[in-house]
């Protein structure tokens, strides 16, 4: 099989950075910078808040918007949350679902994950789903059912026509934000488990037409050789998402 059958995506997400005038200024200052660069798709996932800004200052560029999270149910009384039907109209076309941080820190469980991403899939939303290991799990060599878990859970009732507009993200929590990288040996290999997942229920042809990501710590002087692995189809890119030029050296990366 080829690699290239699988389009790149590289994915910036901004986390809880950037109000809307900053936002604005940031992404003004990216497009001329990864104009014509048609080799990936090219994301920024935003805060809710930022998400009319940058969608108006992306119009007619290859930049495309996501959001940070999705709730679940389509409508009703959940205050402070946000519907997939809602991030439609607004022009997103991706969101980040089940990132390690809304795990850790917001009681985001394999469930509702699972939900969330259907809910993304019915409105037409590509998810970009986040699986991972923490420290602990990979000292104690269980990454795999791990990310097998995970995986599985996030894509109960997902048939195989809709799993391929999904993105997984293999993000191992120890990676994120910390400044430690996984090798690219180590990242290519949990992505392959990942793939094997898939093949196990989609069947080996859906499987690899599957983008996986790599996430945690990707920068400019590593991703080249992260993304020159087989099973690692493009980025989720946190810190360094927040600087135009550390996010081109990566979407260069991908060319
Ligand atoms: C992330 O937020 O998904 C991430 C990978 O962050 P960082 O690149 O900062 O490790």
């Amino acid at each position: 099989m080829n690699k290239s059958v699988r389009k790149a995506v590289i994915a910036g997400n901004w986390k809880m950075n950037m109000t809307p005038s900053e936002a604005e200024k940031l992404v003004n200052e990216l497009k001329p910078m990864v104009e014509g660069k048609n080799g990936c798709d090219i994301v920024v996932c935003v805060p809710f808040v930022d998400i009319a800004t940058v969608v108006n200052a992306v119009k007619g560029t290859n930049v495309k918007v996501g959001a940070q999270n999705v709730h679940f149910k389509k409508n009703g009384a959940y205050t402070g949350e946000i519907s997939a039907d809602m991030l439609k109209e607004c022009g997103v076309e991706y969101v980040v679902i089940g990132h390690s941080e809304r795990r850790q820190y917001f009681g985001e469980t394999d469930e509702t994950v699972n939900l969330r991403l259907k809910a993304a899939l019915d409105a037409g939303i590509t998810p970009i789903l986040c699986v991972g290991e923490v420290l602990t799990e990979r000292e104690q060599d269980v990454t795999a059912e791990v990310v097998a878990r995970q995986t599985k859970i996030a894509l109960l009732d997902v048939d195989a026509d809709a799993v391929k507009n999904v993105i997984i993200a293999y993000e191992p929590v120890w990676a994120i934000g910390t400044g430690k990288t996984a090798t690219s040996d180590q990242a290519d290999e949990v992505c392959g488990i990942i793939r094997d997942v898939l093949a196990a229920k989609y069947g080996k042809d859906v499987a690899e037409a599957v983008t996986i990501q790599y996430g945690g710590s990707m920068k400019p002087d590593n991703a080249a050789e992260l993304l020159s692995k087989y099973h690692v189809d493009g980025g989720l890119i946190g810190g360094a998402s927040l600087k135009a030029a550390d996010f081109t050296a990566i979407v260069d990366a991908a060319q």
